[in-house]
């Protein structure tokens, strides 16, 4: 049950160089000819943003690779986008903004309706999907479930506030997703506004815009006095036409749950971004491991719509329960087939949470030695800005030819939900220096299988992290 990288890159229309990057970054360095396990080879398609229909061993359906469809019948698709940034810095102003002077007026009565996600229709009559759940927390979450649905993120940072936590870890957050961000200035119209201080502190963090020499967009606006938008808008547009955004309309349709929720008359509901295909009323369709038939469909402006085609948010009403965020969307011919899928996904999740249950490095090594991961990657939280660097330099140096460490976040702080909901994204053990997970963190870290290691001593912390990344390269060694 093994595929060579270049006949899987083959099967998915990608370049095969694009597929041997991406398994660099998922630990499992490979060559074009090299073999892969069905397994790695489901990661690579999830990883591609592809729902994989499995309802048996054998029978993986491909779909969806990098956000474009593998169909040869293909359309330009809207850009889905999510704007992340640190609290009060003015993401729900720029969302409220986007969506006030870019909806078409008249539309529906103009009135809007909050499911999560909105489009707008730019002056060159092109679409841009907004989800709008700011914030990395949503982001991250649906990413630990599979479901990279972003296209692009937008980075709002206040210029008077400046760079701080939150902006830290959305830009973290991003990098590990390896999506491409434009930044937005914002609040641009208060006295004194500075944008340029916001580029030059930015590059502390790795992120270079154009007038930097870096290939990062970024724009100055304010999301109360409404400037700077058409310019966000069209900078969007031109990294949509970079991305070559591309899906087949002309299919069943595939998506994900953006939000779900149980309405008192209506029953379970969920808000679907369609991916490719075109959902329609009337579809069976299995979501996670619920199921149900399209009985309406509601968009973003409360208008009732009988179809959906790629990139769109519509609220589906149908369901037999309510769905997860992030859970695949996937449309069947037959309820029994749904039935089927649902059946075997919902076995699938239990059997995923039985074998994440043992949380500690030990189980966490061995499924990464099965996965031939040579890139160790962490999250390190300590109780110091000094101690927190020097931690992060010196793992960072520990690296052989055959493995090496890559600290995915080091930062100030007890250890959170956010930093659990990271490294487990990215398979990666929690280290606190001198720091504790609080109550909610480690409750998730146990429920996710996610390693927490707590040590007070840098030497032994090093130790024990050499040790580890040796027992994950096996015997060789
Ligand atoms: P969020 O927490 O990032 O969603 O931030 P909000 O959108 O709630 O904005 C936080 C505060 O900043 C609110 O009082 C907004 O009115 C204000 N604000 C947002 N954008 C701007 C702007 O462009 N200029 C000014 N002067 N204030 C803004």
């Amino acid at each position: 049950d093994r595929i060579t990288v270049s006949e899987l890159a083959n099967r998915m229309a990608e370049r095969t160089s694009n597929v041997v990057r991406l398994l660099a970054r998922l630990g499992v360095p490979s060559a074009a000819v090299d073999e892969i396990d069905q397994d790695t080879a489901e990661l690579v398609l999830t990883e591609f943003g592809h729902n994989i229909v499995r309802v048996s061993d054998s029978d993986v359906e491909i779909g969806m690779v990098g956000g474009v469809d593998v169909d040869d019948h293909l359309a330009e698709r809207p850009p889905v986008v999510t704007i992340m940034g640190h609290v009060d810095h003015g993401k729900t102003s720029l969302l409220d903004a986007l969506r006030g002077t870019n909806v078409v007026k008249g539309e529906a009565g103009g009135i809007t309706q909050h499911i999560g996600a909105y489009q707008i229709l730019t002056k060159d009559k092109h679409k841009i999907t907004f989800l709008d759940t700011p914030g990395h927390e949503a982001f991250t979450a649906m990413r630990a479930r599979g479901a990279s649905v972003t296209d692009i993120v937008v980075l709002v940072v206040a210029w008077d506030d400046g760079i701080m936590p939150q902006t830290i870890e959305a830009i973290q957050h991003t990098k590990a997703a390896g999506v491409p961000m434009i930044v937005a200035i914002n609040k641009m119209d208060k006295a004194g506004a500075n944008a340029e201080k916001i580029r030059q502190a930015l590059l502390q963090y790795d992120v270079q815009v154009e007038s930097m020499g870096g290939e990062v967009q970024d724009v100055e606006v304010s999301a109360t006095a409404k400037t700077g938008l058409d310019q966000l808008i069209d900078k969007i547009m031109l990294q949509s036409e970079i991305l070559e955004l591309k899906a087949n309309p002309d299919r069943p349709a595939e998506g994900n749950v953006i939000e779900a929720r149980l309405d008192k008359g209506k029953g379970p509901l969920a808000t679907v971004l369609v991916r490719r295909g075109t959902l329609k009323t009337g579809d069976i369709f299995v979501m996670g491991s619920e199921w149900g038939k399209v009985r309406a469909m509601v968009d973003d402006k409360g208008a009732s719509v009988k179809s959906a085609l790629p990139s769109t948010p519509v609220e589906v009403l149908g369901l037999t329960g309510v769905p997860s965020a992030g859970d695949p969307v996937t449309v069947v011919e037959s309820e029994a087939r749904a039935r089927e899928v649902a059946e075997y996904r919902a076995g699938v999740i239990n059997a995923k949470r039985i074998e994440q249950e043992p949380a500690n490095l030990e189980t966490m090594f061995s499924v990464l030695r099965q996965a031939k991961a040579q890139v160790y990657p962490l999250v390190i939280k300590a109780d110091t800005q000094g101690s927190a660097e020097a931690i992060a330099g010196a793992v960072n140096k520990i690296s052989t030819d055959l493995i090496k460490a890559k600290v995915l976040l080091a930062s100030v702080g007890g250890i959170t939900e956010s930093d659990v909901t990271l490294a487990k994204a990215s398979g990666a053990p929690i280290i606190g220096f001198n720091v504790r997970a609080n109550a909610k963190a480690r409750e998730i870290a146990q429920r996710d299988g996610v390693a927490l290691k707590y040590y007070d001593v840098i030497y032994d912390l090093i130790d024990d992290v050499k040790a580890a990344m040796a027992g994950q390269l096996g015997p060789e060694l």
